[in-house]
């Protein structure tokens, strides 16, 4: 057996263990929180090694499980705080870390990641890396609650479900492309990091996954005010998506017409029979800028 073998039957979970810890556990997982765990080493060295995180990294993992993927960074010496909602896989967490690495810089925080506030987050230096696997249902919600919580983070890598990686990573103008991919294009650059096959999970999941990549823009690309004139502009334009901008748009300008958001659109450059999906968020923060 070779070395990096015996490391990895050593410090990451394989099926074997990942039975027994659930087992142990008295866990069965459940769609409502999105449990499918990974059961697969080599895919967890390949998020980590994808993920770019080194023993310099303060890193942030929602939804750790039973470690699979935890034990993946800090084997690679990475400090890592781990948000989990269920409190029996909250709780065995730093004992599963005792047993198999005893010196990993691991801080597990019981919470619903929703519910996250800076507060958690005391202590330490901030997150600048998130790494997770994210679970299916609350994906997105989740995400945008971090990149508003957490200037700090430069990078992440996170796995989701296929339809949502492709949304999220989506630019203007194609089918995927919605509020979600406007709104994360907000905080950096996204693209779909590689794929995953359905067999890495206990349970299989019923649907397809992707890993999605992002690296914060070097600056921001308008203040915290602006952000959020440009989000309200954004959910108003997609939840009218079929209407032209000129009608959708009137729902987040309070006292606003045809004519009025027609002529906002035009002063801010673009064309106001355009829809949702062809402007890009800096053409929304384009028309947040004409409007404060
Ligand atoms: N990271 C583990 C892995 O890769 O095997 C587990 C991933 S599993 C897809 C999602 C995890 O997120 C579960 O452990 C679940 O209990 C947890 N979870 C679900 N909803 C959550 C929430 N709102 N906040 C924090 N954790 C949550």
């Amino acid at each position: 057996m070779s070395q990096e073998h015996s490391d990895a039957v050593a410090t990451l979970l394989g099926p074997a263990e990942v039975r027994e810890l659930a087992a142990r556990l008295d866990v069965t997982p459940t769609k409502k929180l999105g449990q499918n765990f990974v059961h697969d080493p080599n895919t967890v060295r390949k998020i980590v090694r994808l993920a770019g995180v080194t023993e310099h990294d303060e890193v942030i993992e929602i939804g750790p499980g039973l470690g699979s993927l935890t034990l993946g960074l800090t084997e690679v010496g990475a400090s890592v705080t781990a948000i989990e909602i269920d409190p029996r896989l909250a709780a065995q967490l730093p004992q599963t870390q005792a047993q198999m690495q005893p010196n990993a810089k691991l801080r597990v925080v019981l919470s619903d990641a929703l519910d996250l506030d800076r507060s958690h987050l005391e202590g330490q230096p901030a997150p600048t890396v998130l790494v997770a696997n994210l679970p299916y249902n609350v994906s997105v919600p989740i995400l945008m609650h971090l990149l508003e919580l957490i200037p700090e983070l430069q990078s992440g890598l996170v796995m989701v479900q296929a339809e949502v990686g492709y949304r999220i990573a989506a630019g203007p103008g194609s089918k995927e492309y919605g509020s979600p991919s406007a709104k994360a294009a907000w905080y950096g650059d996204w693209s779909i990091a590689g794929t995953v096959s359905r067999k890495i999970f206990w349970p299989i999941p019923g649907v397809d996954s992707v890993l999605v990549g992002f690296a914060k823009h070097a600056e921001p690309i308008g203040t915290e005010a602006e952000r959020a004139t440009t989000f309200a502009l954004v959910n108003a334009a997609f939840a009218g998506r079929r209407k032209m901008i000129r009608q959708s748009l009137q729902a987040a300008i309070p006292g606003s017409t045809t004519e009025s958001v027609s002529e906002l659109v035009q002063r801010a450059g673009l064309d106001p029979q355009a829809r949702a999906e062809s402007l890009s968020i800096s053409d929304y923060l384009r028309i947040t800028r004409v409007l404060v």
